[in-house]
């Protein structure tokens, strides 16, 4: 049941692998990235937050090895439309060839709206309490993480 679909997979990280507004992972990710990142899914984080945070709680929660590159906002860098594509350019993947088999997994709108511009396969996530209507140009909706 853990084997990815994709073969590159963008996270966002709050409300989507972390509690929203909070440092704790949702439980289940943890599997999920290890069994992803064990299976050899290039994997990078999308974050809203500045990119030194997100390295910051990433490098914290040990999960370094499991992402090839963590993109937030910056000089330059503004907005998740903005940071997908930054992180995509950490994985090597150049649009619009870089969003095959890529998929965006996130809880807000903007995340959904960022992946379907870009071309990546849209997950929208309800398990931090987005309703699932506002992530209704999802191509997938997860209430929980894949297990
Ligand atoms: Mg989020």
């Amino acid at each position: 049941m853990l084997t990815c679909p994709w073969s590159c997979v963008v996270w966002d990280l709050d409300g989507t692998l972390l509690e929203r507004g909070s440092p704790t992972p949702v439980d289940g990710v943890e599997a999920v990235l290890a069994a992803w990142s064990e299976a050899g899914v290039e994997m990078a984080v999308a974050t809203s937050a500045s990119t030194a945070l997100a390295r910051r709680v990433v490098d914290e929660l040990g999960w370094s090895a499991w992402f090839s590159h963590v993109a937030g906002t910056g000089p330059g860098v503004v907005g998740k439309d903005e940071v997908l594509v930054e992180a995509l350019l950490g994985l090597g993947r150049v649009l619009p060839d870089g969003a095959v088999g890529a998929a965006m997994i996130g809880d807000a709108p903007a995340d959904v709206a960022a992946a379907r511009r870009h071309g990546l396969t849209a997950v929208g996530v309800t398990w931090s309490g987005t309703p699932a209507d506002v992530l209704g140009g999802a191509d997938l909706i997860w209430s929980s993480p894949p297990s």
